[in-house]
This record gives structure tokens, sequence and C-alpha cells, in this order.
């Protein structure tokens, strides 16, 4: 077969980003390899005021996403939750690329095992599935039972490798162990920034400089 034929393969990874660390860009690259990706969309949500972190904009942390992604192939920042009005809706987000990239495209929401957990009290949970495949990261300091409404939600959908995932356009669920395990946390990274502890080699350098420099997180 002609490799120009092969439908589009393109991931979406969401998150806050608040900041972005090793531990996103290292998935979402492992990501793209595991699945013969043409892309990954890194999408920021838009946090409403009352709950961000005083000091640190959307705005700004679309910034360090994009310092940190720099010219890394096949890795995108996607700014397309923050220009929409209310609440970031994977939904939305996954029916927006839907549209753009056809039918036929596979399409794939990815996550980190954390989130996962808490995917069945999302809006419109088995929409995802209609729009998008499911992939699970697995992330070294977290693993316990599944809620029975998690359970419930992904019934018969899990499947075994790539392969099978890519048969189809949406609907699958498929858990990854990537190569790369990386134990690093947003929420670390701040607490540290806040003591004025150091955060090198926790997130690319252009990134702690552009944090520093504004003495964001302090
Ligand atoms: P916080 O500590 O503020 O909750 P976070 O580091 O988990 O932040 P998010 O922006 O919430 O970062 O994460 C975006 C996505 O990336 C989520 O699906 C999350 O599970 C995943 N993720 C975050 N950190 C890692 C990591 N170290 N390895 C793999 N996936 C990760």
């Amino acid at each position: 077969m002609c490799v120009a034929e092969r439908p589009p393969r393109v991931a979406m990874l969401g998150g806050t980003f608040d900041p972005v660390h090793v531990g996103h860009l290292r998935s979402a690259i492992e990501l793209r390899e595991a699945l013969s990706l043409d892309s990954v969309h890194m999408v920021p949500a838009r946090v409403p005021p009352h709950r961000a972190t005083p000091g640190v904009d959307a705005e700004q942390r679309m910034t360090m996403l994009a310092l940190g992604i720099a010219d890394t192939p096949g890795l995108y920042v996607d700014d397309r939750e923050i220009r929409r009005e209310g609440p970031s809706y994977s939904t939305a987000t996954l029916a927006s690329l839907r549209e753009e990239l056809g039918t036929q495209a596979r399409l794939v929401m990815a996550l980190g095992y954390d989130a996962y957990r808490h995917l069945a009290e999302w809006h419109e949970p088995s929409r995802l599935f209609e729009l998008a495949h499911v992939v699970v990261i697995d992330r070294p300091d977290h693993q316990q039972r599944l809620p029975a409404a998690l359970e419930a939600l992904v019934e018969g959908r899990e499947v075994k490798n790539v392969d099978t995932l890519m048969q189809s356009p949406a609907g699958g669920l498929l858990h990854l162990s990537l190569p790369t395990r990386i134990a690093i946390s947003a929420t670390a990274i701040r607490a540290r920034l806040q003591r004025g502890e150091s955060v090198r080699y926790l997130l690319p350098d252009a990134v702690e400089r552009y944090l520093l420099a504004r003495r964001l997180y302090r």
C-alpha cells in the first residue's frame, strides 16, 4: 500500500501545562513514536480565573509550552481551547479536530493514568469514544483500582495493541507503557519554585529561563 493513502494519525494531549515539563514533552515524543502518529497536538486548557495559578495566565502557559516544544518534530501547540469561550470540554476540542481531519482519520485522546481515573466524571464521557480512541499513558506513581463508573464506561473497548487500535477511526482504549516513565509533576515543580528551590532539568532550559525571569510561581 502507498504510504500516502494511510489515513492521518493525530493525537491530542490536553492539560493545564502549568508549567509544561519534561514528563509531558518526553511522553508526547514517545507517544508519537509508539503510535506512528503524524502529529501530537498539545492543547492547553482554558482555566477559570478563580482556579488559575495566581500570576500565571493562559498566555504565559501557552508561551512556555511553545518554548518547551521549540522545533521538536511532530509536536504542536494548539490554542483552540484558549481561544474558545467557556469551559474546555475535550469533546468540543475533539469534535473540532475531527471536523478538520475527516471521518477516516485515526484520532487519539491521550492522557496520563491519573487523569484517566476521573474520565467518567468528564462532560459527555461516552461521546469521547465516538470522536476518538483513548490512550492511557501509565505513570510510575499511579496504580490503583478503577472506579465502577469508569469500568462501565470502558467495558468492551480495550484493545491489546496499536495495530488493532488503528484499524478504526475511534472508539478503542489502549494502555501504553512508554519506554521512559518520568515521575515529574507540575505540582511538585510549582512547590519547588515557591520554596526557591532548583527546577533545573525538570523542564526545558528555555522554560526555566522564562519563568525565573518573570518570577512566576513564587
Ligand atoms: P499537576 O501536577 O498540576 O496536576 P501535571 O504535571 O499532571 O500537573 P497536567 O497539565 O495536568 O500536568 O497534565 C497534562 C497531561 O499530561 C495529563 O494527561 C497528565 O496525566 C499527563 N502527565 C503529566 N505529567 C506526566 C508525566 N510525568 N508522565 C506522563 N504523563 C504526564
